[in-house]
């Protein structure tokens, strides 16, 4: 059996480019399973169900397994016994992080906004088709990973399969279904504060340095006024918990194209350095700032060094 899985807390991504690529495995003639390492997000529920697809059932351990990795390649956002599972295959989209394998693999790693690109690529490239609902999946994954296409991340190869896919899942207007998807994203009221720190939360060592960073995209940022204090005694919280370095909250407002940056930490003097800013009741703005992976990791990592 071939298991194909996203990373830990996963998001749509991780969650459809296992579906999407358990899939085209079978179609390559391996016994499949989808799996996912984690609770599925409210956005993910939307697209399982608006697409009529079955929740990947939930695997932490892989010793002695078969397995294609999505939307990741580290040790950190694996399970805990990866270094036990054979590792067949990678689709993914992120800057490398330390994988050791016994023996060769399929690796797909492109420098694209989404996963699910890359697995739409590899369709392409074994000329398998693409069932309808799975297409639309995949779509709504590339505009969740890509912010409707004005994340920094996104590029033309995204924006092309996405309508590409949207064609395969007969949607015109897939746009509207990104901001829809985004609006069920941004509904916070009466969820636990750890929950929404830990809904799309990644954790990094930078040089020794634990540090943990979440992410909440949302349409408008006025929907944290009342919780923001809680969200901050929170990440306080969890570092101390987790025996962090840093926590930091990104709290993304895909309108307004920016972040408020909600920090909880050692070093204050890093994250100003990493930025060149003034953190001001343990929050700054980051003007444009809509990327975790492009430009929250890459400035914070440095400045730890
Ligand atoms: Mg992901
Ligand atoms: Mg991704
Ligand atoms: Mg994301």
């Amino acid at each position: 059996m071939l298991y194909t899985c996203g990373h830990k807390i996963p998001d749509s991504d991780s969650i459809i480019g296992a579906i999407a690529m358990a899939y085209l495995q079978e179609k390559l003639g391996k016994q499949t399973k989808a799996v996912r390492q984690g609770d599925i997000n409210p956005e993910t529920a939307y697209i399982l169900e608006k697409f009529n697809l079955e929740t990947p059932e939930l695997k932490t351990s892989f010793a002695g397994c078969d397995l294609f990795m999505v939307d990741y390649n580290n040790y950190t956002e694996g399970p805990d016994d990866l270094k036990e599972a054979n590792l067949v295959g990678i689709a993914d989209h992120h800057k490398l992080g330390g994988l050791v394998t016994a023996g060769p693999l399929d690796v797909w790693i492109r420098a694209v906004g989404c996963s699910n690109t890359v697995i739409k690529e590899m369709f392409d490239y074994y000329e398998i088709e693409i069932p309808k609902d799975i297409a639309g999946a995949m779509m709504c994954a590339i505009l969740s990973d890509t912010v409707i296409f004005k994340s920094p991340t996104c590029t033309k190869v995204d924006t092309r399969i996405c309508k590409e896919l949207a064609d395969i899942a007969a949607i015109e207007d897939f746009k509207a279904i990104g901001m829809e998807m985004f609006k069920v994203k941004s509904q916070v009221e009466g969820v636990p504060t750890r929950e929404l720190v830990k809904r799309d939360y990644k954790n990094f060592d930078m040089y020794g340095h634990k540090v943990g960073v979440g992410q909440l995209e949302v349409v408008d940022l006025s929907i944290f006024d009342e919780i923001k204090d809680d969200l901050i005694a929170d990440i306080e919280a969890l570092r101390v918990e987790d025996d962090n370095d840093t926590v930091l909250l990104v709290l993304t407002d895909i309108i307004a194209m920016g972040s408020q940056i909600l920090v909880a930490t050692k070093s204050p003097e890093v994250i100003e350095k990493a930025w060149d800013v003034k953190i001001e009741n343990n929050q700054f703005w980051l003007k444009g700032c809509l990327s975790r992976k492009k430009q929250i990791i890459p400035f914070l990592e440095p400045a730890f060094k």
